[in-house]
């Protein structure tokens, strides 16, 4: 069988690996390189910076039972290459901060943000209870917060400013994302849970890059975005930007929406997926490094390794990383007025909305799968946006296709070691 796959992002990646020598597999992605939103940079020799940065995924949970370590185990990539990422967290506008700490070290409240930081544990306590509860995914944000026995400035700036910091939207859009989507970056686990996240040293893509790697069998083209899939002679036929057609039996469209409804045009009876698509928002993201502690308090006392500034409708972050050559700072610069004064590096990214409608589109998408022949892995099947639930769209598409995958049964009966 041969197996046509569009972008590498991790979910295109996962897939890629997972049908490796056991179908023909060409996995087509339009960025030169690979990982979609797994994006790091390495500072230049000598800047005294000894890790890669991320500007994209982060960080990852790594609890035993979830799929990125266990990919990671698979892969090779053992637990000395994991670091810790410090929990603490400050909100702050107008000069008022609210400090918390995630790590499970209990909370510090601090200045005048004390009702903003009770209102973040707040959010974690009740996003625990809406996964516990089974609440509808179509629940909004607002639905759940608004009765709160909160004053309207620390509903705003503390717990709708979380998601819309993550999200990249307005305050106001955060109000009417799905609540369950949203609550589950912020759950608390409950006592003796591990609350920590990771990110690997080597930066996050390097998960990217040792999935192409071990994809021995694979074909892989980077620089070549899928445009069209159409049906020709009873065999489905993807059309390259370089204008080269490759027929195959099955296309798992591991792409953005916007891009996976552009593809499917000109097939006929894909209307209704199209429609489907059609109903994902995104918001763009510009993540940029640079030197200039301009987001952050004056009194360096007050600075934690992230913060959530609001400022106007919008709430974007900070991540501080000290280093010998002087500190360094990862910032969303999306919708900032007044710009870092040296800008290393910048980078843009489309993030989805997971609203009531989008996911209650993608259940019908999934519903869907695998109908003549074209499947969806990645973020437009995953309720929760975080690499976890991607690798587990991989799984799935591979379980269709590839049920006897040795690396699926690897991956299935991976078990992992504690955690660095
Ligand atoms: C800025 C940002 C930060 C994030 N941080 C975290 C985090 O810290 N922790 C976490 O768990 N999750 C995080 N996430 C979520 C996580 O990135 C996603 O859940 C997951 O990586 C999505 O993977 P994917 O393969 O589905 O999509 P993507 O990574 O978006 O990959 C899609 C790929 O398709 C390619 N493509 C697009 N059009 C075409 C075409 N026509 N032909 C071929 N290829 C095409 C793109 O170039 C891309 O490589 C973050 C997301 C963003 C945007």
């Amino acid at each position: 069988m041969r197996v046509g796959i569009a972008g590498a992002g991790a979910a295109g990646l996962a897939t890629a690996w997972l049908l490796d020598g056991v179908h023909d597999t060409l996995l087509l992605e339009t960025r030169r390189d690979v990982g979609g939103n797994l994006r790091s940079v390495h500072p230049p020799a000598g800047s005294g910076t000894p890790t890669a940065l991320d500007l994209g995924v982060q960080e990852v949970p790594l609890h035993l039972a979830g799929l990125t370590r266990r990919l990671a185990d698979a892969l090779g990539l053992d637990s000395g290459q994991w670091t810790r990422v410090p929990a603490d967290r400050t909100i702050i506008r107008d000069g008022t901060s609210a400090r918390r700490r995630a790590d499970g070290a209990g909370t510090a409240h601090r200045g005048t943000g004390e009702s903003s930081a009770h209102a973040a544990d707040l959010l974690a306590k009740h996003a625990a209870s809406w996964q516990r509860d089974d609440l509808a995914w179509i629940v909004r944000l607002e639905e759940v917060v608004e009765p709160w026995d909160l004053p309207r400035h620390v509903k705003d700036e503390a717990v709708y400013a979380l998601p819309a910091s993550v999200f990249g939207c307005t305050l106001l859009d955060a109000r009417r994302l799905s609540a369950r989507a949203v609550g589950a970056f912020y759950a608390d686990r409950g006592d003796g849970a591990d609350a920590r996240t990771y990110r690997l040293r080597g930066g996050m893509q390097a998960l990217a890059w040792q999935l192409a790697r071990q994809c021995r069998s694979a074909r892989l083209v980077p620089g070549a975005a899928l445009r069209r899939v159409r049906r020709t002679a009873g065999r489905l036929e993807m059309i390259d930007g370089h204008g080269a057609r490759h027929a195959v039996d099955a296309v798992v469209l591991a792409l953005p929406a916007e891009a996976a409804r552009c593809v499917l045009g000109s097939l006929g009876g894909a209307g209704r997926t199209q429609a489907l698509l059609s109903t994902y928002t995104y918001r763009d993201l510009v993540y940029g490094v640079h030197e200039d502690p301009c987001y952050l308090p004056a009194d360096r006392e007050r600075w934690t390794p992230s913060t959530v500034t609001v400022h106007g409708p919008w709430a974007e972050t900070t991540t501080w990383r000290a280093r010998p050559g002087g500190d360094l700072f990862v910032s969303q610069l999306t919708h900032r007025g007044t710009l870092p004064r040296t800008v290393l590096a910048t980078t843009a990214f489309r993030t989805p909305q997971p609203t009531p409608q989008m996911l209650s589109a993608q259940a019908e998408l999934l519903s869907l799968q695998g109908e003549g022949g074209v499947y969806f892995a990645g973020h437009t099947t995953t309720r929760v946006d975080d690499l976890d639930s991607s690798l587990a769209s991989a799984v799935a598409v591979a379980r269709l296709l590839a049920p006897d995958s040795p690396r699926l049964a690897r991956l299935a009966g991976t078990t992992g070691k504690e955690a660095p």
